[in-house]
């Protein structure tokens, strides 16, 4: 019943490309382009899913159960992931159902996921067990991720992207929301080169405690090569400024690489400005991962566009 999960992603899509900024910045940027491996299971999301797929095919589970904003890229990875691996899907999305169903919760829907709303209040539940409870009375035994798809399976899975990058770097950068891909990361290097990672969140501190436990639990092991930084929050998770679009416009036109307004284009964004103001050492090389998200643009176009008229 299950597939190879291996030929799911290909790998070798994830070319590396040299980059050019607005100005001139005293240290090499190179990215890894983890969008390219799948075309919906994209970026880190392939990787923080795969072990949780073996692992729900290992105990038998037919059945995911996640959950995730109306335009989480989660959402729509373990749609196509599930789909393509044989598990039926259940999203659980938070707040109230808006007809028609925006492009992340169409195409989730279009890949065989059960989409059922669960109101704000509800919603910050989900982690206590009453929840699991209320899950299990409901859905039946089903394999449960949580949301953004961060759990220590998901750190085993983020901690094998370093060996994937063929060129040599000095430090690695991540968008941060959840923490489970820097958690990956550090786990992987063990120590080894410098992790940057960027709140894409306001208020993002919380993530550093995350981090912190995921990388504690997984590796038994504290490394102190990791920061989160929390300045490039551009005032919070999916609010944009016209700084930020015109950024990402004009890095597009230079590099023919599309970023997203809610997770890629702020951590480079947040990469070109340390750099320009020379907080990197001079020389150094940065491998910045792509780590996908596009499919969310389609749902922010009226906000996007809105920034450039105006
Ligand atoms: C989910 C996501 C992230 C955040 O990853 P975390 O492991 O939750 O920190 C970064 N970039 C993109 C494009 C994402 O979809």
């Amino acid at each position: 019943m299950f597939l190879n999960y291996d030929s799911v992603a290909d790998l070798s899509k994830a070319i590396e490309q040299p980059l050019e900024f607005p100005d001139k910045i005293p240290v090499k940027v190179f990215i890894k382009r983890l969008d390219l491996i799948h075309p919906a299971v994209s970026g880190n999301k392939w990787f923080k899913l795969r072990y949780n797929l073996i692992e729900a095919g290992e105990k038998g589970f037919d059945s995911l159960l996640t959950f995730g904003g109306a335009y989480s890229n989660h959402i729509y990875a373990t749609a196509a992931a599930g789909r393509e691996c044989g598990f039926k899907t259940i999203g659980l999305i938070r707040g109230e159902e808006h007809l028609p169903l925006n492009p992340t919760l169409e195409f989730a829907v279009n890949n065989g996921m059960r989409l059922v709303y669960v109101n704000r209040t509800e919603y910050r539940k989900k982690n206590l067990p009453e929840f699991e409870g209320w899950i299990n009375k409901s859905f039946g035994n089903v394999y449960i991720i949580p949301e953004g798809g961060t759990n220590l399976l998901a750190v085993k899975g983020g901690s094998e992207i370093p060996s994937l990058i063929g060129s040599e770097f000095d430090i690695i950068t991540t968008a941060c929301g959840t923490a489970g891909t820097i958690s990956g990361l550090a786990a992987g290097l063990k120590g080894d080169k410098k992790i940057i990672g960027f709140s894409v969140l306001r208020g993002g501190a919380f993530l550093i405690n995350n981090a912190k436990r995921l990388i504690h639990n997984y590796s038994r092991e504290d490394f102190n090569n990791w920061s989160i930084n929390l300045d490039y929050h551009f005032g919070g998770y999916a609010k944009i400024t016209r700084e930020l679009i015109l950024f990402i416009r004009q890095f597009e036109e230079i590099n023919g690489v599309t970023l997203d307004p809610v997770y890629t284009g702020k951590m480079m964004y947040g990469i070109f400005d340390l750099a320009r103001k020379g907080l990197f050492k001079e020389g150094k090389t940065i491998a910045a991962l792509h780590t996908g998200g596009l499919q969310g643009i389609a749902g922010m176009e009226e906000k996007i566009n809105g920034f450039l008229v105006s």
